[in-house]
């Protein structure tokens, strides 16, 4: 995959180039990131890139002419434009694993009080938002978007790493995970994960992972849930309803 950044402030994205899960895709050419500088788009002498809102108010509105330029530099049939925003629709796993399949993504981090409007009815294909509330910039956001989507590409995660199993891959939250040592400050790892009985485990991992959504974020339990190991489920959940009555 094919990533292009357009954004004011190139050098927030060095050290992508060496972080982690990131770096390691690039190394291996899995996805190819590169950086440009929307200033550079500008053929105003000063390389202005940003302007009062017309019909007053406070602050500057980012141009659209660089950021038209930018785009068109950088576009060709196959890239999808998306422009980093407040207003977008929420960055999901569901969305993650959709754009996981493009080919190009160009990412348009905004600045100030936003770009011209017209940038995102000629330009843009998606607005996206990492949540509700405002940050100062779309550069943050943009690095968001970039783990949460190249960590679904195939070939990024080692054999020992697995994305299938985490929180939201399957609409459930992970169950919890425990490691050395067995005793700390009195809690007990759970002994079905000391057993050695890989199917036992599964089930109660699968039963963790339904219990935790529940505790944690009940909004996710809908229709679609994996409720593949039920009778188990149902056990829980006649035992909890006895508890609370
Ligand atoms: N005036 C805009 C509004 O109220 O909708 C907010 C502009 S914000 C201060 C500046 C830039 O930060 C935006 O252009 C966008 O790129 C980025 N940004 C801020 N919050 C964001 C969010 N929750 N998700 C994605 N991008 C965001």
């Amino acid at each position: 995959m094919k990533i292009d950044i357009l954004t004011l402030f190139p050098e927030v994205f060095d050290f992508l180039y060496s972080y982690s899960i990131v770096g390691r895709a690039i190394s291996n050419k899995i996805i190819n990131i590169k950086t440009s500088n929307i200033r550079d788009y500008s053929n105003n002498k000063h390389k202005k890139v940003d302007d009062y809102p017309f019909g007053g108010g406070k602050g500057m509105v980012m141009k659209p002419e660089p950021i038209a330029e930018a785009i068109k530099a950088h576009k060709n049939s196959d890239s999808k434009v998306i422009y980093l925003s407040p207003q977008g629709g929420l960055l999901t796993q569901e969305k993650a694993k959709t754009l996981s399949k493009e080919t190009h993504i160009i990412l348009l981090a905004g600045h100030y009080e936003g770009i011209d409007n017209r940038i995102i009815e000629n330009y843009v294909d998606e607005e996206i938002s990492i949540g509700d509330y405002v940050l100062t910039g779309g550069e943050i956001p943009v690095m968001v978007l970039i783990e949460s989507v190249i960590r679904l590409i195939p070939g990024v995660l080692s054999s020992n790493e697995s994305f299938e199993v985490e929180s939201h891959y399957n609409g459930l939250l992970e169950y919890p995970q425990y490691t050395r040592p067995r005793v700390f400050e009195n809690k007990s790892v759970p002994d079905i994960l000391l057993s050695g009985d890989h199917s036992k485990i599964e089930n109660w991992r699968k039963l963790k992972s339904f219990r935790t959504t529940l505790d944690k974020r009940p909004d996710l339990i809908n229709s679609n849930t994996d409720l593949s190991n039920e009778l188990e489920i149902l056990d829980f959940l006649i035992k909890r309803i006895a508890k609370e009555s």
